[in-house]
């Protein structure tokens, strides 16, 4: 294969990533709105119209629908899209090579190349055991929900 080859088989390798990457999305964001219609139907149940709150508490109940799982796939797939515009998108952000398609496959939000992942996860590990050395080193989380305004 000659250079140019590649560059074109990546890029299309990358339009194909695009593809599926707002594929998801759009799945996603239908999951998120029929879920959010079924949480509106409950509230009128109660006499309560959602469209009626105020913007703020509007954004919490969308939050609150939002599962955790939802919320961080909805902001990979926007990273990724993103990155797919900027050109960074496949290109580890550690060490400045490409991705392997077949691990961009298996993980399309990922953002480092097979050897500097297991880098990072060993790193993780021994900071992990070093936090494990000092129980002082963990951040003090106390107070409670009634107190708590800056949510
Ligand atoms: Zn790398």
């Amino acid at each position: 294969m000659t250079k140019d080859t590649v560059a074109e088989n990546r890029k299309k390798f990358l339009a194909k990533a695009r593809e599926q990457l707002l594929e998801t999305k759009t799945k996603l964001l239908g999951e998120i709105d029929s879920e959010m219609r079924a949480e509106r139907e409950g509230n009128k149940d109660e006499g309560m119209d959602a469209y009626d709150l105020a913007s703020e508490e509007r954004d919490r109940e969308i939050n609150f629908i939002l599962s955790d799982r939802e919320r961080v796939k909805l902001k990979q797939i926007d990273d990724a899209l993103e990155r797919l515009d900027d050109g960074t998108y496949g290109v580890c952000e550690s060490c400045g090579l490409e991705i392997a398609e077949e691990r961009l496959n298996a993980m399309p939000f990922t953002r480092l190349c097979r050897d500097c992942q297991q880098d990072e996860e060993r790193e993780a590990k021994s900071q992990a055991r070093r936090l494990d050395d000092e129980p002082n080193a963990y951040r003090k989380v106390g107070s409670t929900d009634a107190d708590d305004d800056s949510a």
